[in-house]
């Protein structure tokens, strides 16, 4: 199993000095990939390159160029499925490079040695979990103007939680982030605060003159406002998402694009939607890690049509209807929690456990 540790580094003044040659090289070698693609030119080996003259490339580790040219080579492979082709990469904005660790060891306490850099640069934050062998590291430069490093770790398989028999469904929705089919409404936390932030900040960059110094310390500033709003959501989610993997065996969500978003407007929908996609992969890597099933419901599946206690199929019904009574059964049901549990019957229908 792979596991990763993502980390702030402090590098000293010649640290970064170092790095920012190591993102420098990379992006022009990426750069110079996009380009032979782009006119249809054999695009030669890093190693070949550096006899021709481009000798400055030694500076920095070849490893890094390597991964530069395995990603560039996987950016081709997602465009036959999902992705737009490979682009040229700018020099403003995140900055990144990979090298891979070769059974060194890199990690001495909380100092990273990097090949080629004689020093060690110092991680932020607690001390660094033994997690295991490390694979590779990469090292990037943020908006928010501070340089992080992922590691990552190849890791023995955790033991499976001991089996529990509860099950439980989830419906997602726009004002409640989702609602479970044990009928618990699980909200967003407030993140009022900090996305008025963000929005006073980007008013503050679109007063600065382009091109100026100010212009540049605020765009960090609006980084870093944009950032805390992400965070926060993020640490919200991994919350739940430990806890419904902790506690039920398995767990049933619906697939995306379910009619109830649809219906929505278009921009409460994206939002939403980001936020679920983030959440349905959390639930999935914990789930495999602690021996759970997660089951993906039909994308269009009636769950807020069907009634939960009879099965019997109403009408269509507009968003704005959250309680009703079934003609056939006279149950009364709250919507969500009615689609909850009709979530849970769908997923578990399939499957014996
Ligand atoms: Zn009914």
């Amino acid at each position: 199993m792979f596991d990763c540790v993502k980390r702030e580094i402090r590098p000293s003044a010649d640290q970064a000095g170092y790095l920012s040659k190591c993102f420098g090289h990379t992006r022009w070698y990426w750069n110079y990939l996009v380009d032979c693609g782009k006119s249809k030119v054999r695009a030669k080996s890093y190693a070949d390159l550096k006899q021709e003259g481009f000798d400055w490339l030694s500076e920095i580790p070849a490893q890094a160029l390597a991964n530069a040219k395995l990603h560039y080579q996987q950016a081709w492979k997602n465009v036959r499925t999902h992705t737009a082709p490979p682009t040229f990469h700018s020099r403003r904005g995140r900055q990144s490079f990979t090298v891979c660790c070769q059974g060194e060891s890199w990690l001495q306490g909380n100092l990273v040695f990097v090949p080629k850099l004689k020093s060690g640069m110092r991680i932020m934050g607690e001390a660094m979990p033994n997690k295991g062998v490390l694979k590779s590291a990469a090292c990037s430069l943020e908006p928010d103007g501070k340089y992080y490093a992922p590691f990552l770790f190849d890791c023995a398989n955790p033991e499976p939680l001991p089996h529990t028999d509860k099950k439980i469904g989830l419906d997602v929705g726009i004002e409640t982030f989702c609602t479970t089919s044990d009928g618990e409404k699980i909200k967003l936390p407030n993140l009022k605060d900090k996305e008025q932030k963000a929005i006073r900040e980007q008013k503050r960059l679109s007063r600065k003159a382009k091109g100026g110094k100010n212009r540049r310390k605020q765009k960090i500033k609006l980084a870093r406002a944009h950032k805390a709003v992400g965070g926060a959501r993020r640490d919200f989610q991994r919350k739940l998402s430990k806890k419904i993997t902790d506690e039920n065996q398995v767990i049933v969500i619906e697939g995306l694009a379910t009619k109830n978003m649809l219906k929505n407007h278009r921009l409460a929908r994206a939002i939403a939607r980001q936020g679920w996609r983030q959440f349905a992969g959390m639930l999935q890597y914990k789930a495999e890690r602690k021996g759970r099933t997660l089951v993906k419901a039909g994308r269009w599946h009636p769950s807020s049509r069907i009634c939960s206690a009879c099965g019997s199929r109403g009408t269509r019904k507009p968003l704005s209807v959250r309680v009703w009574q079934c003609l056939d059964c006279g149950a009364i049901h709250d919507r969500d929690i009615n689609a909850a549990i009709n979530i849970l019957t769908a997923g578990t229908a399939g499957i014996a456990c």
